[in-house]
C-alpha cells in the first residue's frame, strides 16, 4: 500500500490519503475517525449495527465488519479486549491486513499477556501493531493541544509499524517507536500508572511531616499548656515553619544518602557488576523526585520566614521589649557575635535556597536534555553537595550553642533543628571519608570496571549500575 508521508497543513487536500477501517463505533472509534477524516483519510467503520450511524461523522461509511475489512488494508480495532472473540470469524478476510490494537485495561497486569499479543494470537494471519492507546478521547477531541501527543508504537513487522507511524504523524501526534510487540505490555501499563516515581518521595515526605508535626506539638504546645501557657496559635505559622525546613533538610540528605550507600556497597564487594538491593535501587531511582519535594518545602520555609516581621505576636513581643527597656531605663547593647551569627545564618540560608533552585531547574527535562552528562553530574552532584553543606550550615548556625542548655530539652526532647541535622551530618561525614584520595581512587577504579581478583570471577555480571554520586 502506498501511504504518503505528509503532515497536513490545512484540511483542504488535493490528493486523497488511504482508506482506514475502524472496528467499533464507540467513543474512541468515533473520535479517531473524525481526526483521520480531518487529516484527509477516508474512513469506513465496521460495526455490529451498520444501520445505526447517527452519531458518526457524516463523511464516514458504515458497513458490517467483513465488508469494511475487505475494503482496507489497515484496520483499527477500537473494541474492548473482552469482545475480540468476533474477530476469529473474520480470520480469512483479515489475512495479510494490519490490525491496530488501541486497547487499554482497567488495571496493571489484568491479563498475563498484552492485549496486542492476544489479538495476534486470535488472528495469526494478520499483522498486529500496538498504537494510539496512550491518547484519550478527550485529547483527540480537543485537538491534542493541551494533552500528551506521544503515541507509543510497536510491532514485530517493521514495515507495518512505519505505516502506522505515518498515520500517527498525519493526525498531528508524535509516534515513538517502542520496538517489537513484546513492548505492548509496557505500553498498555503506561496510561494506568499514577505518578510511579513520586510515590516513595511523597510517602516519605508525608511520614516525616506527620512525625515532625507531632514532635513539635508535644514539645511546644502541650509542653507549654502544662505550664499554663497557651501557645496553640503556633499551629498556624511557628510549627509549619519548623516542619518545612526540618523535613526539607532531611529529604535533601535522603537524596544523597543512597549514593553514599551505593559507593560503600561497591567498595565492600569490590565490583560494580552485582545487583544493589532492591530497596536501594528504588531509592536511587526516585532521588530527583525526593529533591523536588525537598525544594517545595524549602520554598514554603522561605515564604513563611518572610511573614515573620508582620506577625502580630512578633510585633507585640518586640514592642513590649522596647517598652520594658524604657521602663527599666536600660539600653540594649549591640552584640557583635550575635550580629555575625544572625547574618551568617541568613546568608547560608539564602545561598542554600539559591542552589536548591538551581538543582530544581536543572532537573527539568527541558534543561537536563540540553546539558551533557558531565554538566548534569556537576550540577546534581557537586552543586548538590554544596547545597547540602550550606543548608546544614544554616541549621547549625541557627541552633548555635542551644544544644548546650538543658532547658532547651523539653521533656528530654532535643530541639527539632537538632533532629534535622542527623541525616545530613551522616551523609556529609560518610562523603568526606569517601573522598579521601586512596578510597576515592578505589571507587573510581571499580566504576571503570575493575574487580577485586578474589571476588571478580565468582560474581555474576548481571547488570551494570552507574551511580551518580
Ligand atoms: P466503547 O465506547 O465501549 O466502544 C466500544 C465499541 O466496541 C462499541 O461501540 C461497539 O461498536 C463495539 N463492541 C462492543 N461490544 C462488542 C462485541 N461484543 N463485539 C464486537 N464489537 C463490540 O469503548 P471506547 O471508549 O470507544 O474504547 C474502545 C477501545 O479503545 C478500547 O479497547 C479502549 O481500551 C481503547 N481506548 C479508549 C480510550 C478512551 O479514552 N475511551 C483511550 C485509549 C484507548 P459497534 O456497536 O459499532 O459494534
Amino acid at each position: 500500500m502506498g501511504t504518503k508521508v505528509m503532515i497536513p497543513l490545512c484540511s483542504d487536500f488535493t490528493d486523497k490519503r488511504d482508506t482506514i477501517c475502524i472496528f467499533g463505533t464507540g467513543d474512541f472509534g468515533r473520535s479517531l475517525g473524525s481526526k483521520l477524516l480531518q487529516s484527509g483519510y477516508s474512513v469506513i467503520y465496521g460495526s455490529r449495527n451498520p444501520g445505526d450511524s447517527s452519531l458518526l461523522p457524516r463523511a464516514a461509511e458504515v458497513l458490517s465488519h467483513a465488508e469494511a475489512a475487505e475494503k482496507c488494508s489497515v484496520i483499527i480495532v477500537a473494541v474492548q479486549r473482552e469482545h475480540y472473540g468476533f474477530l476469529r470469524e473474520l480470520e480469512d478476510v483479515l489475512q495479510g491486513k494490519i490490525l491496530v490494537d488501541v486497547s487499554n485495561n482497567l488495571k496493571i497486569n489484568q491479563y498475563p499477556d498484552s492485549n496486542a499479543e492476544y489479538l495476534a494470537q486470535i488472528v495469526p494471519t494478520a499483522t498486529v501493531v500496538k498504537a494510539f492507546n496512550t491518547v484519550s478521547v478527550w485529547a483527540l477531541q480537543s485537538g491534542s493541544l493541551d494533552a500528551s501527543q506521544q503515541v507509543f508504537v510497536c510491532s514485530d513487522d517493521n514495515k507495518a509499524k512505519q505505516q502506522i507511524m505515518d498515520i500517527v504523524r498525519a493526525v498531528g501526534l508524535t509516534p515513538l517507536d517502542k520496538g517489537s510487540l513484546v513492548a505492548a505490555k509496557d505500553i498498555e501499563d503506561y496510561p494506568l500508572q499514577l505518578f510511579p516515581m513520586w510515590r516513595l518521595p511523597i510517602y516519605t515526605c508525608a511520614g516525616l511531616t506527620v512525625a515532625v508535626f507531632l514532635y513539635c506539638v508535644i514539645s511546644d504546645i502541650i509542653y507549654n499548656a502544662e505550664k499554663k501557657n497557651d501557645v496553640s496559635h503556633h499551629l498556624m505559622i511557628t510549627i509549619p515553619n519548623r516542619i518545612f525546613p526540618v523535613v526539607s533538610l532531611m529529604l535533601l540528605g535522603l537524596c544523597y544518602l543512597p549514593g553514599v550507600f551505593a559507593a560503600i556497597i561497591q567498595l565492600y564487594r569490590g565490583t560494580k557488576y552485582s545487583r544493589f538491593p532492591n530497596w536501594l535501587d528504588r531509592w536511587m531511582l526516585c532521588r530527583k523526585q525526593l529533591g523536588l519535594v525537598a525544594l517545595s518545602y524549602a520554598f514554603l520555609h522561605a515564604i513563611y520566614t518572610l511573614v515573620i516581621p508582620i506577625r502580630y505576636s512578633v510585633r507585640y513581643r518586640s514592642d513590649m521589649g522596647i517598652i520594658n527597656l524604657i521602663k527599666l531605663n536600660k539600653t540594649r547593647i549591640l552584640e557583635k557575635p550575635l550580629l555575625w551569627r544572625s547574618d551568617t545564618y541568613l546568608a547560608l540560608g539564602i545561598l542554600g535556597f539559591f542552589f536548591y533552585i538551581v538543582l530544581g531547574i536543572t532537573s527539568l527535562p527541558s534543561v537536563s536534555n540540553s546539558v551533557n552528562w558531565r554538566e548534569f553530574r556537576f550540577v546534581q552532584s557537586k552543586l548538590g553537595y554544596l547545597t547540602l553543606v550550606l543548608c546544614t550550615g544554616h541549621a547549625m548556625v541557627f541552633g548555635w550553642n542551644r544544644f548546650l542548655f538543658l532547658e532547651r530539652y523539653r521533656w528530654y526532647m532535643p530541639p527539632v533543628y537538632m533532629i534535622s541535622l542527623v541525616i545530613p551530618c551522616i551523609v556529609l561525614i560518610l562523603k568526606l571519608i569517601l573522598i579521601i584520595p586512596c578510597i576515592d581512587n578505589k571507587i573510581t577504579k571499580i566504576r571503570q570496571g575493575w574487580e577485586r581478583p578474589s571476588r571478580g570471577k565468582s560474581e555474576t555480571k548481571s547488570k551494570t549500575y552507574s551511580v551518580a554520586l
